[in-house]
This record gives structure tokens, sequence and C-alpha cells, in this order.
């Protein structure tokens, strides 16, 4: 009997790492592309010399990834070079206060203590706390699939007793009595959509999962880790078509039977996985089934993570007093996330985040140069407010003026190139929901059994991998999303284990 032939719809980092689990395990694995590059939130822009990576710039967990090549007896390091990051971030406040962490806990309490001598200890113990979640919520639960009520019940009590069901920030605020240490250990949740405010206070295992396998770069950018995903699965067998953008997915007595691509090609399948937006998939892809318009409509009743505006510039200068990754806290903090979450406003303030990445890798930007990306968090676009056509340069503008006040004297002086992508790209380009950048938001009530299942209940051989799905965005929820779905594949598919 011939193996199996399944698609999938999508090449970011969920889709990648779900074809390379599945054509490890046999099977004949077509993946899918829209746009004429892989790596969706992760695409790359050129640009006279300047390389830069368009979105995930912090890579945690390389295990997760180095598992991908392992499954084949194969290397990562053979594939793509992953640099350490020190410090893992600086942040900056308006009035000059600054903190530097890595994962040295003394180095971090030293710079605590002279902030707020009291909160040195309370450190400490949240430190306890982001390592007994990160546990719970990551290594046991961060890559098997919730595809009934039961599996939810069973992780419940361990719920319970992390508080769960609390804020972020109320949970880090039980630790730590400085507004701004507040603010240096709640922010991560944004980095996986997010608001400090309101998501599931689970999320604070981010900080332990920094610690523990530290912060990397790849070697010629996030760009290279995606080739060399992508290689990995075409030197593996498997079929790569970029620029085929899936236009339907076919189904046939209760059951998908295969993908036709915008340009007419037809493609059978035994089953097929959508990397592409969870909305996009039910209502567009799945347009003429029973199932895809109701199960839209469900959907979209849902909450969406806010989007990002990102501008990316190259600079005729180097700056080597810059940190790799630098957040940039605007005045406000809770209100600010308020706007742009809650009220849909685009405010005069904001937060930054600046990727620096030529402190890595000075190779993305020709020689004396170097390459940059600020973005801050913005409103998605359920509310229509905001006409990008005409803010989206306004707020270049004043985000450039910021950095340049704040940390890069000259920067409008040595403008060599910018661009940016707004919400609006997000919702063009990738097929975001709302213009979305992390999919569903990630409340307690949108994650594990209640986000949308790795498994469609109804469509046999239909699969979901990606940010919408469990455990949700970020690289290593993405990876771990594919190996909870490849595991429900792999049995049903009868392939082979891994
Ligand atoms: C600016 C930015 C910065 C970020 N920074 C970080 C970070 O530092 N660290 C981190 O861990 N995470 C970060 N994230 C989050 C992380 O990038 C994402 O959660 C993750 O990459 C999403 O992966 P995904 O598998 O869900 O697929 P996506 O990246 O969303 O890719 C989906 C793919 O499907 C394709 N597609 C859509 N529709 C179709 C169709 N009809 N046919 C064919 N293909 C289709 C799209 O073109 C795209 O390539 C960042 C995100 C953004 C936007």
């Amino acid at each position: 009997m011939s193996a199996p032939r399944v698609v999938v719809i999508g090449a970011g980092f969920g889709g990648l790492a779900l074809a390379i689990r599945l054509q490890s395990a046999g099977a004949r694995t077509v993946l899918l592309e829209g746009r004429e590059r892989p790596g969706g939130r992760a695409y790359v822009y050129e640009d006279q010399g300047f390389t830069f990576d368009a979105g995930p710039t912090v890579v945690t967990a390389p295990n997760t990834i180095e598992e991908l090549y392992a499954l084949s007896g194969r290397s990562l390091g053979d594939y793509v070079e992953l640099l350490p990051v020190d410090p893992f971030y600086r942040l900056t406040w308006p009035d000059g206060f600054q903190l530097e962490y890595n994962e040295d806990s003394e180095q971090v309490c030293r710079q605590i203590a002279a902030k707020n001598p009291r909160d040195a200890e309370g450190y400490r113990r949240f430190l306890g706390y982001s390592e007994d979640v990160f546990r719970e919520g990551y290594e046991k639960l961060g890559h098997v699939p919730f595809q009934d009520f039961s599996s939810m019940l069973r992780a419940l009590p361990q719920l319970i007793r992390l508080r769960s069901w609390r804020s972020v920030y109320s949970v880090v605020s039980d630790y730590l009595e400085d507004p701004q240490l507040r603010q240096a250990f709640s922010f991560q949740s944004l980095l996986i959509g997010g608001n400090p405010f309101h998501v599931s206070s689970i999320y604070a295992l981010i900080h332990a999962l920094e610690r523990k396998w530290g912060v990397h770069f790849p070697r010629g950018g996030t760009g290279a880790l995606v080739r060399g995903m992508a290689r990995l699965f075409t030197d593996l067998g498997g079929e790569l078509h970029l620029a085929s953008p899936v236009d339907r997915i076919e189904t046939r007595n209760g059951r998908v039977s295969g993908v036709i691509t915008a340009g007419g090609r037809h493609f059978p399948a035994t089953a097929v996985a959508s990397n592409a937006d969870v909305v996009h998939t039910y209502r567009h892809l799945l347009r003429d089934s029973d199932r895809g318009p109701a199960a839209a409509r469900r959907l979209m009743r849902q909450r969406f993570s806010m989007s990002l505006f990102v501008v990316y510039f190259g600079l005729k200068r180097q700056h080597p007093q810059l940190a790799h990754h630098t957040v940039l806290f605007g005045p406000r903090y809770r209100e600010l996330l308020a706007d742009i979450f809650d009220r849909g406003v685009l405010a005069d303030d904001f937060s930054l985040y600046l990727h620096a990445p030529g402190r890595s890798d000075p190779s993305l930007a020709p020689p004396g140069c170097d390459t940059f990306y600020a973005l801050t968090p913005v409103p998605n676009l359920a509310r229509g407010q905001i006409d990008w056509s005409s803010a989206g340069p306004k707020l270049r503008d004043r985000i450039l003026a910021a950095v340049e006040e704040r940390c890069i004297p000259g920067l409008r002086e040595d403008l060599v190139t910018s661009r940016i992508f707004t919400p609006d790209d997000f919702a063009g380009e990738l097929n975001a929901h709302l213009g979305s950048a992390f999919s569903l938001e990630p409340l307690l009530t949108q994650s594990a059994w209640f986000r949308v299942h790795n498994r469609d209940d109804r469509l046999g051989g239909l699969y979901f991998v990606g940010a919408g799905t469990h455990p949700g965005a970020g690289i290593p929820g993405v990876v771990g999303s594919a190996k909870a779905t490849a595991s429900l594949m792999v049995s049903d598919l009868d392939l082979a284990r891994q």
C-alpha cells in the first residue's frame, strides 16, 4: 500500500514543523505556501543590502526545533547556527530607569534590589512560581492535543492550584511592588498577543522558558532558520510549492478530499492540515462545505489578539551601544493597553520593541551600516476606525523620532531605507482575521480545549496547526502545536510513530 498523501496549507513555523514531522513519519507531504517565500510572520525583506526579518526575532526553546531534525537523524547545527543573545532584553523607561536581564538571577536581583530592596526577595519567589507554571503548562501540556473536555477536566486541579484564572499582571503584583518592575515581568505575554491585564497567569511561564534554554538568534537572521526548515523538508523528499495560494479545500461525504489552488491546480489528499488563519480556513477555504460557514461564524464571535505596527529601517551608521533586544516602555502601561485591546484607539503615546540584529550578526547590513526594526502593539481591525493609509506614515514618523530621541541619535539623518507593515498588511498579505498579529487572544476561555482543536470535530481528515490552535502563538507555541497535530495525524493515518 502506498503512503497516504497529505497537504499542509501554509509554510509558517507551524506548517513547516508539521510538514517535517509528517514527511519524517512516512507520509507523502505537500506543503503549499501562498507567498513566494516561506516563513509566514517570519518573512524576510531585502533592500539595498539590508536584510530585515519581518517578525520573530527572539528565538526561545531551540530544543523544540532541534527535535524536528533529530526525527530523521539529522542535526539542526548542520543547517543553521544559533547564537546566544545576552542580555535577553534591555528594558528602558522614559525616566531613565533601565533593567537588563538574562539567566543570571543574581545579577537580575542586584538590579532589582537597587530599584526597590523589598522586590529582590519577591523576584526570587516569582521565579519559583514561573518555573512551576512552566512545568505544568508548558512541559506537560504544551504539545498534547486537547480534543475533548475530559482532557480539560484532567488539567483543572493544576490550573486552580496555579491561580490561572488571575491575570499575569495581578500575579506578578503579588510578588513585586515597584510599578516598573511589575511591567518588566508582565510584558512578556504581549509577545504572544496577550494583554498582561487579561491573559491567564499561566503565561508567566514565558520568563522561566527564556531562562531555561536562553534566548537565541540564528546567524543570517530568523529567515535562515526558516530556510533551514524548508530545506530539511525538501531533503526528506517533501514537496514544497511557493506562490501557490490555496483557494478551496474540497470535501466529499463528510471528509476532506484535496485542495485546489488559486491557479487551478488540484492536489488530492487523504488529509489536509491548515496553517493558514483559522477564520480564513473555515470562512474562505471551506466556504462550499456544510461545516465552514457555521464554524467561521462561531469563531468570529471570539476575541482576536491585537495587531502590530512595524517600521523596518536601515541606517548608514552602526550603533554598538544598543542591545540586540530593547523595550522602550512609554509613559502609560495599563491605560495604553486598554486603548489597544479594549477601546481600539490609536493613542498619542506608545511602547516600542527595538530590534538591532547587527549586535549578533553584522552581516545583515552592508559594511558600516545597521539594520533595525521598531514595533508597537496597535488595535486590530475589529472597530475599523483607523485609516492606516494615512495613519501609518504618520505613526512611522513619530516612532522614528522617539527612537532617535531615546536611543539612536541622528537616526533620521542616517536613514537609508525604511518600510512599514500595518494591520491592513496582516489582513491582506497573511489572510489574518481582523489583521490580528497572533490569532485568537490567549485568554483562559480561549485556551487549550477552548481553542480551535488540532483536529476538526466534524469534518474527517481536517487538521489545524499554528497560532490559532493549542497551545498558541510564538515559535515554541506553534512548533508545539505541530507536535500535537502530528500525534493525531500519525495515529489517524497509521503512520510510523514518532
Ligand atoms: C512582528 C512579529 C514579531 C514576533 N516576534 C516573535 C518573537 O520574537 N518570538 C516568537 O517566538 N514569536 C514572535 N512572534 C509570533 C510568531 O511569529 C508567530 O506566532 C508564529 O510565527 C506564527 O506561526 P504560524 O505557524 O501560526 O504561521 P504564520 O506565520 O501565520 O504563517 C501562516 C502561513 O500561511 C500562509 N497562508 C495563509 N493563507 C494561505 C492560503 N490560502 N494558501 C496558502 N498559504 C496560505 C501565509 O502566507 C503564511 O505563510 C512575532 C510575530 C510578529 C507578527
